[in-house]
């Protein structure tokens, strides 16, 4: 118990605060960097912006790409603006909670696992590798789980309620990762907790070995790579990754998942990895220049967009579970 209480100590005090102011300066910086080399490549030479246009492009720039009526686009990015505000009030806590259980989750399971097939012999690798093995399974166990926790999310019509707050945006922009649902966001971290833990758990059973000091902050820094992508992923700079994309998925996989139009639902769930994309069959890369509406659906777009104030998007949600609790609420878009 004590070495999980001053793993997490570690981890907070030391590590999270650090890495994670930085990580919004470098997200800022990374942000605005593909801004400019989006715009020089493309937007300067075809549509013929000026240069005077490219701070509104970089902090706006659905403005120019115009995949949803003005008002309406506008409308959509100030609840995002508004909703990661009041977001600071309750993430922090589910965020630490994530951590927590995959910590407590992972130690309790690698004990078990020693008492049900018995300890192993510790492996007498370098620490790099042990860090390396642990940092990994930790990453992509993690990330299968995302997968399917995402995949849930569509799939389970409570969850879908909830979700849906991330897919009533109809522009997407810096704040529109963070456009989440707190009883969306509660469910989410267990489950990536329970899959975390999972990953470490076997790890540590497996190789004999303890938590090493370097795998939480290792872990905490993709934390913030995954940030970083979340940040490209909602952006309208159609990047992909050519062939990559079916491993590592290029920004345009995800934009593709946030599509109003039917024939592109329940496509591209990963969040990290886009193999489990590929090996379950969900997988969608949009053809070159394919263009497409955002949202939750084509009948929910502008007027009739249910999260259309930060009222609606926090409310709503609620009164659609308690509607499909008593089984007529919106299903899935599957
Ligand atoms: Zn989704
Ligand atoms: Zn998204």
């Amino acid at each position: 118990m004590e070495s999980i209480v001053q793993a997490l100590t570690d981890a907070y005090a030391q590590t999270w605060q650090e890495v994670l102011a930085g990580a919004i300066i470098f997200d800022l910086v990374y942000f605005a960097a593909g801004g400019v080399f989006y715009f020089y490549l493309f937007e300067r030479r075809t549509n013929g912006l000026t240069l005077q246009q490219l701070p509104r492009y970089i902090v706006d720039p659905h403005l120019l790409r115009r995949t949803a009526p003005i008002e309406d686009a506008r409308q959509s990015a100030r609840i995002d603006r508004r909703s990661w505000l009041l977001r600071f009030l309750w993430a922090p806590p589910l965020t630490a909670l994530a951590t927590t259980l995959a910590l407590v989750f992972g130690v309790f399971l690698s004990g078990k696992l020693d008492g049900w097939l018995g300890p192993r012999t510790p492996v007498s690798w370098p620490e790099w590798a042990i860090l390396l093995c642990q940092v990994g399974t930790v990453f992509v166990v993690g990330d299968f789980g995302n997968y399917w926790n995402h995949r849930w999310m569509h799939r389970v019509p409570i969850y879908w309620s909830f979700h849906r707050v991330h897919h009533s945006a109809e522009t997407l922009n810096y704040f529109t990762g963070d456009r989440e649902h707190p009883l969306e966001v509660l469910p989410s971290v267990i489950i990536q907790g329970f899959w975390n833990g999972l990953g470490a758990g076997v790890v540590l059973w497996a190789t004999g070995t303890s938590l090493q000091s370097g795998t939480l902050p290792a872990l905490v820094a993709l934390g913030v790579v995954w940030h970083i992508r979340t940040i490209l992923y909602h952006s309208h700079f159609p990047l992909s990754f050519g062939p990559l994309d079916y491993i590592i998925g290029g920004p345009i996989m995800h934009q593709l998942h946030h599509s109003a139009e039917s024939h592109h639902f329940s496509r591209n769930f990963s969040v990290q990895l886009f193999i489990w994309d590929w090996i379950f069959g969900t997988i969608y890369v949009p053809a070159k220049g394919e263009t497409f509406r955002l949202g939750l659906s084509e009948e929910e777009l502008g007027k009739a967009n249910p999260h259309g104030t930060l009222k609606g998007l926090y409310l709503e949600p609620i009164q659609n579970a308690w509607r499909v609790l008593r089984c007529n609420g919106n299903r899935d878009r599957a």
